[in-house]
């Protein structure tokens, strides 16, 4: 079976990161340097997620109201209420995955902060949202726990805002251990503020959870198998009646993925993969655009948005079902791929009509850097074959 998501690291990764420190040390103070550079920003904190970086970036920020796009990962929702933030739906006005400068326009208050976001590696119009939020005194944060790497005409995603955050997610384009993350700013004060924030809150990781981490880890290497991705998807899936681990449930306490310092046995498993950034990238967007260019012919899913410029750096290969998505999925999946449900759950009120259409019809393909041609070609004809029942 093709697995929904196989990480970007290897045995060899993770034994070499095994005896570094809980701590940040001299291989998290380079990731950090190497963040710096591609970003061309000159603050960089590491964290332990991507929501884990937007709880402390929206902590360091003044204002109680915070602008979140309808249709996104439901942890940016929770990380605006762990920081005492009152989250502002802002309604998709189509069935896209990114956000117009229409949609903010009801919502552009002086003091608020817009979380700007890139889903899925997809460029969003991120110059005419920040000249809008500019004009009406709203700050523009950036996610791109999704499109790290991403271009926007010609320029770095996460550089037009006031700050950005990312993550190291197991399905990002960059894998940590089970996860981790950064946040990166041009501003020194915004930056100081952030510090501190993580100064008072952030906590070494205990040796169980780096222990539970490792082990987890060496296990989704191991899936890479195709027989033993199987058999886990059967016991893990299957037979637990459910499709997915995704809740959607918001938590009221921050936990690891928020507390626990990015460490630099972590940072370790994370440096060879910033070494292959532009490699793993280009075949990332080539697998993009050639899956796009032959499923043309598919009338019962939606595919995703074109890549005009050539300078995405898409982590997701989202389709969007038009009816029955559990039927589809499940035919799909005895057909021998998997797919992903990446946002199922989503945090924005049910009356938000176009988000959750498109919670409710996405399916994400297996889009990992190490597909292989033989796989993308599987994929090409399972889902044809699924056109034709
Ligand atoms: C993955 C993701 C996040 C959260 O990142 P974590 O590292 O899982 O906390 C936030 N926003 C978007 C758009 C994401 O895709």
């Amino acid at each position: 079976m093709i697995p929904r998501a196989r990480p970007n690291y290897r045995f060899k990764d993770l034994l070499k990161a095994a005896p570094k420190s809980r701590d940040p040390g001299p291989a998290s103070a380079e990731v950090a340097e190497r963040l710096r550079d591609i970003l061309g920003l000159p603050y960089v904190l590491l964290t332990p997620s991507g929501r884990g970086a937007l709880y402390i970036l929206l902590k360091a920020t003044p204002g109680a109201e915070v602008l979140i796009p309808s249709y996104t990962c439901s942890a940016v929702a929770e990380a605006a209420l762990l920081a005492g933030k009152q989250p502002i739906f802002a309604e998709h006005g189509s069935l896209s995955y990114n956000q117009s400068v229409d949609d903010l326009a009801p919502h552009l208050q002086d003091g608020r902060t817009y979380i700007a976001t890139h889903q899925y590696g997809f460029g969003a119009p991120i110059e005419a949202m920040t000249d809008a939020c500019r004009s009406a005194g709203v700050t523009v944060y950036e996610d791109i726990a999704a499109a790290f790497g991403t271009r926007v005409n010609g320029r770095l995603a996460g550089t037009f805002g006031a700050a950005c955050f990312g993550s190291f997610d197991t399905t990002k384009l960059v894998n940590a251990p089970l996860k981790g993350g950064f946040l990166a700013t041009a501003d020194p004060d915004l930056f100081r503020r952030a510090q501190n924030v993580a100064q008072g809150e952030l906590r070494t990781m205990s040796v169980m959870r780096k222990m539970a981490l490792i082990g987890a880890a060496f296990v989704l290497v191991g899936l890479r198998n195709p027989l033993l991705y199987k058999a886990f998807h059967t016991l893990n899936f299957a037979w637990r009646g459910r499709a997915t681990a995704e809740s959607g449930e918001l938590r009221t306490t921050p936990s690891e993925v928020y507390l626990d310092k990015f460490a630099d046995w972590q940072a370790q498993v994370v440096l060879p993969q910033l070494d292959g950034f532009e490699d793993t990238i280009r075949r990332r967007r080539a697998n993009y655009q050639l899956l796009r260019s032959r499923l043309q012919h598919l009338r019962k899913v939606a595919l995703p948005p074109e890549d005009a410029g050539s300078e995405w750096a898409p982590i997701r290969f989202p389709v969007l079902c038009d009816d029955d998505k559990m039927n589809y999925y499940e035919r799909g999946v005895g057909k021998g791929m998997d797919f992903g449900f990446s946002f199922t759950k989503i945090a924005a009120p049910t009356a938000h009509v176009s988000a959750h259409t498109i919670a409710a019809g996405v399916l994400n393909l297996p889009f990992d850097a190490a597909l292989t041609p033989m796989e993308i070609e599987t994929m090409i004809n399972v889902l044809t074959e699924l056109e034709a029942t």
